[in-house]
């Protein structure tokens, strides 16, 4: 099982990836939650190229992906779950629960620390908001996060079918949750008591400070409302409510990639209207 799960690895996450956001992209042409303020295909070839630039630099620096670094961790028996008596499917389910709550840390820490922000304003100075926000993140914040997830892989003892499942939801869970996709607000109700929706995690996204530190979760919704940090709805309303971050609106650094790569290195101001 988990010589298979390493051999084929990198085919499952790329057949789930491609499924997924074909199958967002498609839903938010077809019904879409906002407006579109311009043409899609400059902003998208430039998140799209940023995310083959991440996905090339991690096979270049982490070729062991997650999956091996848990069985390395599984063969040295140690992390906390090699060393208590648990069953293999409990095991697998706490791991899971636990990573995504530590990936929830991650990112409130991403806010909290200013050489952390700098790179993850890359992900909200996107002044919009669909499917291609989910894949856009500074390749330096890609490689934080690798290093964070292999100690709590590590400190956790978490199996290698526990560390596949999570890298295939976060992923899903990631174009989910930025998708331009209109949900009805009984079915975003239902959803959000296990998952992060749309609707709630475009929050994090507003210009305002205090509602982009609100909803940082990005699997389940559970951790906002255990940690404090849940906001329902937007002041404004979801159509409506500024998107991105004021300081990096213009196009060179906000859909432009070599600006978006040169955002963690400039301190940008607002400008202010006449
Ligand atoms: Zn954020
Ligand atoms: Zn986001």
């Amino acid at each position: 099982m988990e010589s298979w799960i390493l051999q084929n690895e990198s085919t499952l996450r790329l057949t789930a990836f491609v499924l997924v956001f074909f199958a967002i992209a498609m839903w938010e042409w077809l019904s879409p939650k906002r407006k579109r303020l311009k043409s899609l295909t400059i902003r998208w070839a430039n998140n799209l190229s940023l995310m083959l630039i991440n996905t090339l630099l991690i096979r270049l620096f982490f070729p062991m992906a997650a999956v091996g670094i848990a069985l390395i961790i599984k063969k040295q028996q140690i992390g906390l779950l090699n060393l208590i008596e648990i069953s293999p499917v409990a095991a697998v389910t706490l791991s899971v629960i636990l990573l995504d709550c530590a990936i929830y840390w991650q990112h409130r820490l991403m806010h909290k620390i200013p050489l952390l922000w700098r790179m993850h304003r890359v992900h909200h100075a996107d002044p919009e908001f669909d499917v291609t926000t989910g894949l856009r993140f500074h390749p330096f914040e890609i490689a934080v996060s690798m290093i964070y997830k292999t100690l709590t892989i590590a400190l956790l003892g978490a199996p290698v079918l526990a560390v596949l499942i999570f890298e295939l939801l976060l992923n899903a869970g990631s174009l989910f949750n930025h998708g331009n996709i209109n949900l009805t607000a009984k079915i975003d109700t239902v959803l959000r008591r296990v998952i992060v929706t749309p609707d709630m995690h475009r929050i994090h996204h507003s210009t305002d400070a205090i509602e982009s530190n609100r909803n940082f979760g990005f699997a389940l919704s559970w951790w906002d409302y255990l940690f404090g940090s849940y906001q329902p709805t937007p002041t404004e309303t979801h159509e409506k409510m500024p998107i991105g971050l004021d300081e990096y609106r213009e196009p060179k650094h906000a859909v432009f990639l070599t600006g978006v790569l040169s955002i963690p290195f400039i301190n940008a101001h607002k400008k202010t209207r006449d």
